[in-house]
């Protein structure tokens, strides 16, 4: 929970706030009921939107370690949403190749094929074909 304790920033609207603000200045949702009321993997997903690069990576390690193959294809939204971001992009790769595989994982690889920049495309094609020599295609 480490990554949403300090409110430094409006999970909802992304605005700058005070640290442990309950409700947004900027947007007047209750932060907190928020937070309550929405799964843990839901925010992490949430956090990959985020305007501030520094959230969006404490999002992509902790889905890394969430290992669930629902998060590859919104982690992959995220690095092609930060074009000019390579070491973002590179963490995204890793932390898809670490879910489980499957076709989720191969999804999530594909689209970054489309990345801009030249190392993440190589590092997604690579994991794509490491991928494919352990799974069997339905
Ligand atoms: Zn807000």
């Amino acid at each position: 929970m480490r990554l949403f304790v300090n409110h430094h920033y409006c999970p909802l609207c992304y605005a700058e706030i005070p640290i442990g603000s309950q409700s947004c200045p900027a947007c007047g949702r209750d932060i907190e009921a928020w937070e309550r009321d929405t799964p843990y993997f839901d925010r992490l997903i949430w956090a990959l939107r985020n305007p501030h690069p520094e959230v969006r990576m404490g999002a992509i390690l902790s889905l890394q370690n969430h290992q669930r193959d629902a998060a590859a294809v919104p982690l992959a939204r995220c690095a092609l949403a930060a074009p000019i971001d390579v070491i973002q992009g590179l963490a995204v790769v890793q932390a898809i190749t670490r879910l489980p595989a499957g076709e989720q994982q191969r999804q999530a690889l594909t689209l970054l094929n489309e990345h801009p920049a030249h190392s993440v495309r190589v590092a997604a094609t690579a994991a794509l074909h490491a991928e494919g020599t352990t799974s069997s295609l339905p």
